[in-house]
């Protein structure tokens, strides 16, 4: 057979590209290596619930034509995202808002949240003067109330979380949850990990701030599935094995494209070196008997000591009344080659290598990588489909 496109990978990127072809008239085989569709985005009912078996995903995003896009393929649910920080045996709201700082400091007022962060700023600040520069720490904290922070120029990520949002937010709920995540202590971890620590003096609990915010009823799975129904599809079919069995055929199929979204060092195989990667392990519980186990979809564990960052209680995100209840454990891990690659490592060293692989990739005429491994970065969901439809508008107009 003849077609327009072989699309390596059958996530978010690789179906909405698929999906925006096929409607030009443009014949594509997708192919993924693993069994199911839906790349991490795939959802699977257990117990009626929607179980997200990559880590918990919610929709959102301030990108109109996007959200309007997404709505074609299922109906979204109001969800909102307001997860729980749990820290030994206190609770606390995130994203840090009033909510937060009332349960933190006893206070009402955002002038008296505003203050206690303040004086938590300079006075760790001041008490690096010392270590830094005398001038550069006076003019810091003469300068008035955020100067005393924005000026002083943090070593790692602990002096940069302190500077940004004193000592107790630090402690209590940045601190044991980015060790966890980066497996490292976080005066080892470079201050560039953490650019913002948004505190919100408003009592809202609302995670994202875009205007649209949703899950998909009936999951994630069916989108994908309904974007590729016009499109032959193969799972549990790796790109190379794929290439060799369709070399061997007698009439093999053959492509004019291929769309990769696969890792792009995976694809030239890793002739500049492998790049790094952060990687989960998902610890999912089928509990029948329990209705409700945690009362909310997202709950962070902040402190080192429980091995877990947080725990996914699934019902919560459809508002479920069922039996029974379904929750995963989320626990960073070292990635290795074999595990699955979850967060690209953008430090100096690997956006280096990426560069070098990006530019063997423009010379590449027929083949498009694209997505979160194809491109080696972090995407949201929005912004992976605003991409594949930029990208398809450039191909096919
Ligand atoms: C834990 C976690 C939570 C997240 N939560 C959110 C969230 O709440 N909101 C949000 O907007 N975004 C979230 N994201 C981001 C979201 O998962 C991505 O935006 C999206 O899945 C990226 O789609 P993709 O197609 O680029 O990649 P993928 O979903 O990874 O798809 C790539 C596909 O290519 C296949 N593949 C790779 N190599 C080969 C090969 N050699 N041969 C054949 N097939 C291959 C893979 O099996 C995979 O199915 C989260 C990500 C993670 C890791």
């Amino acid at each position: 057979m003849k077609y327009d496109y072989l699309v390596v990978g059958c996530g978010l990127y690789g179906a909405v590209f698929a999906c925006e072809a096929a409607k030009k008239g443009k014949k594509c085989l997708c192919i993924d290596k693993r069994e199911h569709l839906g790349g991490n985005i795939y959802t699977q009912e257990e117990l009626g619930i929607q179980v997200h078996k990559y880590g918990a995903h919610i929709f959102h995003t301030s990108d109109k034509e996007v959200w309007d896009y997404i709505n074609g393929f299922a109906e979204f649910n109001h969800y909102i995202n307001s997860p729980i920080a749990v820290y030994k045996d206190e609770l606390y709201n995130l994203p840090f808002n009033m909510n937060t700082f009332s349960k933190l400091w006893g206070i009402r007022t955002p002038a008296e949240a505003k203050a206690q962060i303040e004086a938590q700023k300079r006075e760790f600040v001041e008490a690096l003067k010392g270590l830094q520069s005398q001038e550069a720490a006076e003019a810091s904290i003469e300068s008035g109330s955020h100067g005393a922070a924005e000026s002083f120029i943090p070593s790692n990520l602990e002096e940069q979380a302190i500077s940004l949002v004193g000592r107790d937010i630090y402690t209590k709920l940045v601190k044991g949850y980015t060790e966890k995540q980066w497996g490292r202590d976080c005066k080892e971890l470079p201050a560039f990990i953490i650019k913002r620590l948004p505190v919100r003096f408003t009592y809202d609990n609302n995670y994202f701030t875009d205007p649209y915010q949703g899950i998909p009823k009936g999951g994630y799975t069916q989108i994908i599935e309904k974007m590729l129904e016009n499109c032959q599809v193969l799972t549990g079919v790796e790109y190379r094995d794929f290439l060799q069995q369709n070399a061997g055929k007698d009439q093999p199929d053959t492509f004019c494209k291929t769309v990769y979204t696969g890792p792009i060092d995976e694809y030239y195989e890793y002739r500049l070196g492998a790049l790094q990667y952060r990687s989960l392990r998902f610890e999912e519980e089928v509990l029948p008997q329990e209705d409700n186990f945690q009362g909310n979809a997202v709950v962070n564990y902040t402190e080192r000591e429980v091995p877990y960052t947080r725990i996914i209680e699934h019902k919560h995100f459809e508002f479920l009344q069922n039996k029974g209840t379904v929750i995963t454990r989320e626990y960073p891990a070292d990635w290795q080659p074999g595990m699955e690659p979850y967060y690209p490592i953008n430090d100096e060293a690997n956006n280096t290598l990426y560069e070098q692989y990006e530019a063997l990739a423009k010379k590449e005429e027929d083949v498009i990588f694209g997505g979160r491994l194809g491109q080696y970065k972090y995407y949201d969901m929005d912004k992976v489909i605003r991409a594949a439809l930029d990208t398809v508008r450039q191909e096919l107009g």
